[in-house]
């Protein structure tokens, strides 16, 4: 059914596009008969999605595996665990998101009220990626549904056991006929792109998004664009032993053990002064070492593609030259042994294109406020991390410099919280979600504004004289 698509091949996309267009507009009557705006409707909506995940904890567990080769351990911390406590949180907090707000009216208008009454924006999509294919998808999928919308998923292609999964299982545990899941690559995305969305949410790269804005032009589709950045961490001098061995630990989980370093706010690359990047390359060695000394705890690279995509990085033998640690990569299992550089060039590709994957370099700074001069060269990350104890410093980075998002003294845990938004900002994308946002994202603030007959001033009205003009 018009539930699941797989792609079509070229010769089929006629037939496609009809399908599309049937299911579209197939949406676009359910959202108008107003089954959507219920709040019961969409609190049934997110116990489903609850019901989704904890029904089929095995199962999502071995997609992932079979996508990424995520343990299950990381699959949990990052996508399920993840996901369920955002979901309750949003059905704890639902009554009160769609609750109209009251505003202020001004005195002349008396008696008046004006209120912001939240309402869904109708029909939406939402493309999500591979690296953490199953948050990706229903992370903004529940925002959609608690702002009362019809939804069409998009899953990527890239995860294909997930977005299986997904197109397999949303239909069981969600309206059917109010939430769609479409499987296919570019060209299917490029259909969806054809028709009129209230709003496209998309998630992926910024050549893609490029295309997703310009598509969405021509029906004035707003997007919100998460796209990606080189996240950059700066590790400042750390007296204690423990301090420096808790900043190491959250360096590894930011950098290795979140997908392989195939995340969007993943350290993509630290910044330390030369005095202590010794000390830290010593003690990242160490605790890998403990860290990762079962096989199978590092997810893998996702295909061939992006294999040879990053040991490409290493055949620039400036950049080969700079490996401190690591650097085997196995291209029959999509293995790459977590890699540590110190000081490849700065203008080479590996420090101009945002990694993606197990591989980072360690840039020294003379003094540890240089680094600030260093950010501020480089495009507005998705996030920027420093583990210090300086106020000064801490100070600096949130004053001088411009991220989705600061994190002090741990990595990529800001994704967890519900009580922030999540987003870029400048090449790193716009538009923002997780906990309230997500509500917001996908519902229109509507201007209600109430007055009454029982006063009248005729000042409002011509005919214009000097009387009716000033204060
Ligand atoms: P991508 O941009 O190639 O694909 C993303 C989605 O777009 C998929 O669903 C895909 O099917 C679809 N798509 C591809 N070509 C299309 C086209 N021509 N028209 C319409 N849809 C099309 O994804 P990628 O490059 O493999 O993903 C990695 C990038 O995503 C990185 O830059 C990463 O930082 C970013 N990312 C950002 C976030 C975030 O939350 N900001 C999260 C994860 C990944």
């Amino acid at each position: 059914g018009l539930g699941a698509m797989e792609e079509k091949p070229a010769a089929a996309t006629k037939h496609t596009t009809i399908c599309l267009g049937s299911m579209a507009s197939g949406l676009r009557e359910v959202y108008e008969s107003g089954r959507t705006k219920d709040m019961e409707w969409r609190q049934s909506q997110l116990r489903g999605l609850i019901s989704l995940l904890t029904d089929n904890e095995e199962e999502i567990f071995d997609v992932l595996h079979e996508d990424l080769g995520k343990h299950r351990g990381e699959a949990f911390r990052d996508e399920l665990g993840i996901l369920v406590k955002s979901i309750k949180y949003t059905l704890q907090n639902l009554k009160k998101w769609m609750a109209p707000e009251k505003a202020e009216a001004p005195l002349v208008a008396f008696p008046a009220t004006a209120m912001v009454v939240p309402e869904p924006l109708g029909v939406v999509l939402i493309f999500s990626c591979w690296n953490l294919p199953l948050g990706l998808a229903l992370e903004p999928l529940s925002g959609a549904l608690a702002a009362g919308n019809a939804i069409v998923l998009k899953p990527s292609e890239l995860a294909p056991a997930t977005a299986a999964f997904l197109a397999a299982n949303i239909p069981k545990y969600l309206d059917s006929s109010a939430v769609k899941v479409v499987l296919g690559g570019p060209n299917v995305g490029e259909e969806l792109m054809e028709h009129r969305w209230d709003k496209v949410l998309f998630t992926g790269s910024a050549r893609v998004g490029r295309i997703i804005m310009t598509k969405a032009a021509k029906h004035l589709t707003p997007v919100a664009l998460e796209l990606g950045s080189k996240c950059p961490c700066i590790v400042d001098w750390l007296d204690g032993k423990r301090d420096r061995q808790i900043a190491v630990n959250r360096i590894i989980g930011a950098k290795w053990s979140t997908c392989a370093g195939q995340a969007c706010i993943a350290i993509d690359h630290i910044l330390v002064e030369e005095k202590f990047a010794p000390i830290l390359i010593e003690l990242l060695k160490s605790t890998l070492k403990r860290f990762m000394a079962e096989p199978g705890g590092m997810a893998r690279i996702l295909n061939e593609k992006h294999f040879q995509r990053l040991s490409a990085y290493l055949e620039d033998s400036n950049v080969a030259s700079s490996v401190v640690h690591g650097g085997y990569m196995d291209r029959k299992t999509l293995r790459i042994e977590p890699t540590i550089l110190l000081n490849p060039p700065v203008d080479s590709d590996i420090m101009t294109e945002e990694i993606f994957g197990p591989l980072l370099p360690i840039i020294t700074v003379k003094k540890i406020e240089d680094s600030i001069a260093f950010l501020k060269s480089k495009p507005k990350p998705l996030a920027i991390y420093a583990f210090t104890t300086n106020e000064s410093l801490k100070r600096r980075i949130v004053e001088e410099t411009s991220s989705g998002s600061v994190t002090f003294n741990d990595a990529v845990v800001q994704y967890a919280l519900e009580s922030v938004p999540f987003g870029g900002v400048g090449h790193s994308g716009f538009g923002q979600y997780h906990g309230k946002y997500s509500f917001e994202l996908f519902s229109n603030k509507k201007a209600v504004f109430k007055r009454s007959f029982l006063i009248e001033f005729m000042f409002r009205y011509p005919p214009w004289d000097d009387s009716k003009i000033g204060t």
